[in-house]
């Protein structure tokens, strides 16, 4: 059984203009102790699609299924979706200053957080290991940090104490959408390193989310690359790095600062499509510099790319010949 699976999940939103479909057709599983990076510009679906499974969507028609760790997520009540986020499902999100209550003390909150998944202990017990885990994530003097509220605190320690409290329950999988994205640069890296320590003291499984595909490349096991709603490319981060097949992978790649990465290709141009009235055939045919006529009426499924362990591991969405993977020849070829 793996810990997460994800099946034909599809989300729609109803919206003046029209339905609004931001899900598309999602199918994944992680399995416990992995880490799973879902990489896709902003409007890929990506957050709306982890949201779902956690029941934080709202006003939105939902199909498909999740389950976690064979329990069904949608159709399970609230209070049961309550029980699992927080105790086996931690959750950090980009800018922790909406999910930190403002007027409350940080050590309060975790103790609060504690308490409120059922663990039997004292208040006074829940303080200690509220320090505990500040400490854990780096935070110095914790024994007066667990009394600051959070507009004392800079970013990146904000950061740090949702680390704490989604670890504190010592969760299966922590799921963290753009974790990093408001922190300067050398801040970004410590707050990575964290979650791959904790990750690796805890045993959790991860699942990433990130426009960025350089804050994956050190710590996924696998990655799904999302365009306009539904998965383009899936594979073994090397293959994802080395071998891409799809071109909006490449395009991505291509765009990682120079030194990671030597292309011929040049970054992406142009704006992700509307989610309300998708171009036709291959969503990405608008911005894709291999386009050919099939591309522009018919929409290619998530198939088998060549080689790889032939297991299927490697899937992509593009009507380019299997074999061809890559940054090299095999795409001058096709396009010229
Ligand atoms: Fe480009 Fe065609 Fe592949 Fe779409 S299917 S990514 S348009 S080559
Ligand atoms: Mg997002």
């Amino acid at each position: 059984m793996s810990l997460l699976e994800v099946e034909n999940l599809n989300v729609t939103f109803p919206t003046p203009d029209g339905m609004l479909h931001a899900v598309r057709d999602v199918s994944f599983t992680v399995q416990s102790g992995q880490t799973l990076g879902i990489v896709g510009e902003s409007g890929s679906g990506k957050s709306v699609l982890m949201q779902t499974v956690m029941g934080l969507t709202h006003g939105a028609r939902i199909t498909g299924q999740a389950y976690f760790e064979g329990q069904d997520l949608l159709t399970m009540t609230e209070a049961e979706r309550r029980g699992i986020r927080g105790a086996r499902i931690g959750m950090i999100f980009q800018d922790p200053l909406t999910s930190l209550h403002p007027h409350y003390r940080v050590g309060w909150q975790i103790v609060e957080m504690i308490r409120a998944h059922g663990r039997q202990t004292s208040k006074r017990a829940a303080r200690a290991r509220a320090i505990e885990l500040l400490d854990h994530v780096g935070i110095p003097q914790p024994d007066q940090r667990v009394d600051a509220f959070p507009h004392e605190l800079s970013g990146g320690m904000r950061q740090r104490v949702m680390i704490a409290m989604a670890m504190a329950l010592e969760p299966a999988l922590l799921i963290a959408d753009e974790p990093t994205t408001a922190l300067d640069v050398t801040v970004q890296a410590q707050i990575l390193e964290l979650v791959k320590w904790l990750k690796d003291e805890i045993g959790s499984a991860v699942v990433m989310i990130t426009h960025d595909l350089g804050v994956v490349a050190e710590m996924a096991d696998t990655i799904m690359v999302m365009y306009a709603g539904g998965p383009v490319e899936w594979a073994q981060r090397r293959t994802i790095y080395y071998a891409p097949h799809h071109p909006y992978t490449r395009g991505l790649l291509s765009s990682l600062p120079a030194g990671e990465r030597r292309s011929r290709l040049d970054s992406i141009t142009g704006q992700p499509p509307s989610l309300i009235t998708l171009p036709s055939g291959c969503p990405f045919h608008p911005r894709c510099p291999f386009v050919m006529d099939r591309c522009i009426t018919e929409r290619p499924p998530l198939r088998q790319v060549a080689g790889g362990n032939g297991d299927g591991s490697h899937r992509s969405a593009c009507w380019l010949p299997i074999d061809a993977v890559g940054l090299g020849e095999h795409v001058d070829e096709q396009r010229a």
